[in-house]
């Protein structure tokens, strides 16, 4: 069996998985990654990619219907067929993009399914490949996640969808039930509204974006219904779908039943857990659920590392990467105890929303004054034609500290990234305000007087 021997295997290529082997190869450590799909993995050629792409392109589609330009006749309906070759090229793109500065560093790249067999230990089977064992000093997986489905609730790939069949959708439905009221959900329920699809969304939890404080939720929500005109049904489990001919049937817990030309599966991802030998496994996910962390990025096994999706939620790129850069720090011997980091939670939907939370301090109980604030007045949101919007904070009533922070509105996750910042670095909410941001922007939320 051919083998190799290097300081860092990392299994998985996408965003995870190749932030650990740009970090770690300016280190100066030599580094393999193992990967089943091209570089940017599910991200770039399945799920976050194509959907940035169709809800750019419904947003500008959306200007353009609602574009005031008097004698110019604006086409009623979007075509939508050449979406797959616009999504395949972007991906394209950006995944040679990626692959260059990968080999620039000096990154071997292996194509095929690596196994981890012991600590350090991989075995790695490729298509029209003989097998090949990694030897690694240390091996980071970032083996990712997949969408969640039940025997009842799965994609038919034809009417039945879920986002990776949106690398492949050619024709709108007129009608869709959207199942699924998270991130994806939301932002795939938007995109369809805006391209002039009658869109219901059904959900189990008590609010789109579970995890948004209340209020900023229910400001999305009446937005989403009265601009978007997007029906949202909260409190109300699916039991089943079904496709029946050119329609699909949606049952609900309660036995009622809804009809849509399309259904789209968002129910959750869970995480990929195919990476390992069962003996492995056993040790590093005892739950069977996500792989668990000991200190920092470190598993329940000497020299072995997760990062990224496989490690839970919430699952976003940002999490990962910095994930990525803590595990290689490790690695590197230069952080021992790598504490928590605030990141921010962004949902792309226009306008977008966001959230973020004290990695720590959040769920303690603490003492707090709740802020309220509105874009009323705001002249950039005017300029977006988005003054609906509002930030709602968390502040410690012992040192004014922020604690958490939900916005919607224009530029929300970049608001909420300045947010990052204060919290991250002990900045507080009157310290924050102090001084005036550029005029005019969004941001100016933040530092307005009153
Ligand atoms: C529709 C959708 C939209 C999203 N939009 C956003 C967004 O706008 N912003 C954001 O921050 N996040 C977004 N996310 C989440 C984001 O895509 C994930 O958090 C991110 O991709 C996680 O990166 P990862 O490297 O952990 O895993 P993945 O991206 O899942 O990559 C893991 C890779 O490892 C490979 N792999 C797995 N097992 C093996 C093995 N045994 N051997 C070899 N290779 C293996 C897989 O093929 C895969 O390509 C979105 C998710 C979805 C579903």
């Amino acid at each position: 069996m051919r083998s190799i021997t290097i300081d860092v295997a990392i299994i998985g290529g996408g965003p995870g998985g190749t932030e650990a082997a740009q970090w770690a190869a300016r280190k100066g450590l030599s580094v393999a990654v193992i990967s089943n799909s091209p570089p940017g993995g599910r991200a770039f050629w399945s799920s976050l990619l194509p959907s940035k792409i169709w809800l750019h392109t419904a947003h500008r589609w959306e200007q353009i219907r609602h574009a005031p330009f008097d004698g110019i006749t604006i086409p009623r309906q979007f075509n939508a067929s050449t979406m797959p070759e616009r999504i395949s090229r972007t991906s394209q793109q950006q995944s040679e993009q990626l692959w260059e500065t990968l080999q620039q560093l000096g990154i071997q790249w292996i194509n095929g399914t690596a196994t981890l067999t012991a600590p350090g230990e991989i075995s790695v089977e490729g298509e029209n490949q003989a097998p090949l064992r990694v030897q690694a000093r240390a091996v980071i997986i970032a083996s990712g996640s997949l969408p969640r489905f039940t025997p009842d609730i799965r994609p038919d790939m034809e009417r039945i969808i879920a986002p990776r069949l949106m690398t492949r959708l050619r024709t709108l439905p007129r009608t869709l039930i959207m199942i699924g009221g998270g991130v994806t959900g939301t932002e795939y329920a938007t995109v369809f509204a805006e391209l002039g699809v009658n869109v219901t969304v059904v959900t189990d939890q008590p609010q789109l974006l579970p995890r948004l404080d209340p209020e900023v939720s229910h400001a999305v929500e009446d937005y989403f219904r009265t601009a978007k005109g997007i029906h949202i049904r909260t409190n109300t489990p699916v039991k089943a779908v079904k496709r029946n001919g050119d329609a699909v049937t949606v049952t609900l817990a309660n036995n009622e039943t809804l009809t849509a030309e399309m259904a789209f599966i968002a129910i959750g991802r869970v995480v990929d857990l195919k990476f390992a030998t069962s003996e492995i496994l056993n040790l590093l996910a005892p739950s069977g659920t996500v792989v668990e962390l000991h200190n920092g990025m470190a598993t329940a096994l000497d020299g072995v590392y997760a990062i990224g999706d496989v490690t839970g939620g919430p699952m976003m790129v940002n999490r990962a990467r910095w994930q990525a850069r803590m595990a290689v720090e490790q690695i590197a011997g230069q952080v021992k105890h790598p504490e928590p980091a605030a990141l921010t939670e962004a949902v792309f939907t226009h306008p977008p929303v966001a959230r973020i939370h004290h990695p720590v301090r959040a769920a303690t109980g603490e003492p707090c004054e709740r802020y309220s604030l509105n874009f009323q007045g705001n002249l950039a949101a005017r300029l977006h034609d988005m003054p609906a919007g509002k930030l709602v904070l968390s502040v410690s009533k012992k040192d004014g500290q922020i604690l958490e922070a939900s916005a919607f509105g224009p530029h929300a996750p970049e608001i909420i990234g300045v947010i990052q910042l204060a919290i991250n670095h002990g900045i507080s909410w009157s310290e924050l305000r102090r001084i005036p941001l550029p005029h005019p922007t969004a941001a100016e939320i933040l530092t307005a007087a009153g």
